[in-house]
């Protein structure tokens, strides 16, 4: 099946005439309709107009366009609903931005585009990325593909479970505190979670912004090297994107990783870990060990800090943030005497109850009286946890962990306590607040029901390629990542 094939494997196919990039796309049109009524991972998408872009990639086919000028020609490609793609909807899964439409292409759009890559639809997400299970879209649940009842983590929910049911032959989303990890984890796809200022996020609309990085899912490693690729690059329009060489990232993909060091972070082996993600993460260590890899322990002091620092950090961020959804500029206005009232009403009807939570709380930390003793903090323990990070990568290469303490859970089970929810990123969100590269890939599966388990490898600032590195000699060797959850058609 087309839908089914890996960016590396269609792109070889179109530049040798095997395929057409319109049968490709006819595809992934084809599973949508098929089973988003079930999953629910798509909230919009132009069937017509991805046909004509189809048929233009097809042209350019013929008349000689190769894969070294566009690396993506013709891959059909769909990005979480908090990206900015000029002429499509962009609402953040939010009632706040009612039927307003993105005048302009973030930057990783127009890099796409000028790729050869097909836009073609929008993914549910929670709303403003503030979630891990995308129960929070105003738009209603993302279900996961290898089980219905369950969620497929967030909050780029959408964007996870439409690679893993074949939708799409990779997709972009967004991570402040594991977004991109955690729904590749419980979906069961490899998502990247650049350095901070790897990818510049002009056209992202801003969750926290000293911690939101775009980045990648994919179906397996290879294809996240070749986006990782294609994103990344310094930006005039973004002044924290850093102007660091930008490598091909495939061609560290040897398979080879001998000697390498791993480190295991003994904070990480907590209680509360779900025994078949651990033994799971256990003997994917071992594998690594088998590769050649040297497995080491090291310490990450803080790791006990990094929830609650992360949750002032980012909802002071958001506060600042979401502060422009005012009714006055783009939003569905509400009613009012004057522009007190009219803000209250506008923002009371149009954004939901976490990002209320978030608006709230993330207001009072920078409120006077209380900044110094929370937001200032927060900020100086965030310091501790990026030098916990570097003092341990002056011992390994990497560090491996697992993606969520874990599988899937099933929808409602967690949305009534917004602490249970929050501590589904325990593993994931020291890697934003240390500003380091993280990825997830699947590395097994639980039984009863058989639910995809992630690995977590976290890398140096702009240590993309070792992760990379590594993943990919895992992958290779286990073959995880070629278990589908839906049968073919
Ligand atoms: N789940 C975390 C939160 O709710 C992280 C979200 C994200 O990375 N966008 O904030």
């Amino acid at each position: 099946m087309l839908n089914q094939l890996t960016v590396s494997e269609l792109t070889a196919k179109l530049a040798h005439r095997e395929v057409s990039a319109r049968e490709t796309m006819q595809a992934c049109l084809d599973q949508i309709a098929r089973v988003d009524g079930q999953i629910h991972a798509f909230l919009s998408h132009n069937a017509a107009d991805a046909l004509v872009q189809a048929e233009a990639v097809d042209k350019l086919i013929v008349g000689g366009a190769t894969l070294a000028q566009k690396p993506l020609l013709g891959v059909p490609l769909a990005v979480k609903d908090v990206l900015a793609v000029k002429g499509h909807p962009l609402n953040c899964a939010s009632k706040i931005l009612g039927n307003f439409i993105s005048p302009y292409d973030a930057t990783v759009i127009e890099k796409l585009k000028a790729a050869g890559a097909i836009i073609f639809g929008r993914l549910n997400m929670d709303e403003f990325a503030m979630g891990s299970s995308t129960e929070n879209s105003a738009f209603g649940l993302t279900r996961n593909p290898w089980d219905t009842s369950r969620i497929p983590g967030g909050s780029s929910g959408g964007s996870a479970a439409a690679v893993a049911a074949d939708e799409c032959i990779a997709s972009l989303g967004s991570d402040t505190g594991g977004s991109i990890r955690q729904p590749a984890a419980l979906c069961g796809c490899v998502g990247l979670k650049p350095t901070y200022g790897r990818v510049s996020r002009y056209g992202l609309v801003a969750f926290a912004s000293s911690l939101d990085q775009i980045g990648p899912f994919t179906k397996d490693v290879r294809d996240s090297a070749i986006l990782l690729e294609a994103l990344s690059g310094v930006d005039a329009r973004d002044s924290t994107s850093v102007a660091q060489p930008v490598p091909n990232y495939a061609s560290a993909l040897s398979g080879d990783i001998k000697g390498l060091k791993i480190g295991l972070a003994r904070e990480y082996m907590i209680g509360g870990l779900d025994p078949e993600v651990k033994a799971a993460v256990d003997a994917a260590v071992k594998q690594l060990e088998k590769l050649g890899a040297e497995v080491v322990e090291v310490s990450l002091p803080h790791t006990d800090y990094a929830v609650a620092t992360y949750y002032i950090i980012a909802t002071a961020e958001a506060s600042a943030n979401l502060a422009r959804f005012d009714g006055v500029r783009y939003c569905a206005r509400g009613e009012g005497k004057d522009p007190i009232e009219m803000y209250g009403q506008t923002r009371g009807a149009g954004f939901g109850p976490e990002v209320k939570r978030r608006i709230i709380l993330g207001t009072y930390v920078l409120s006077s009286g209380y900044y110094d003793a929370y937001y200032l903090r927060a900020q100086k323990v965030r310091t501790l946890i990026r030098n916990d990070f570097l003092k341990a990568f002056e011992k390994v290469d990497a560090i491996v962990t697992p993606t969520t303490p874990t599988a899937a859970f099933k929808a409602g089970e967690k949305s009534g306590d917004p602490l249970q929810m929050y501590l589904s990123d325990i593993f994931t969100i020291s890697c934003n607040l240390a500003g380091i590269c993280g990825l997830s890939l699947p590395c097994g599966f639980t039984k009863l029901p058989k639910l995809p388990i992630g690995l977590q490898l976290l890398g140096k600032p702009f240590g993309e390629e070792t992760i990379l590195k590594i993943a990919h000699a895992y992958e290779q060797s286990t073959g995880w990542h070629k278990e589908k959850p839906l049968p073919a058609h």
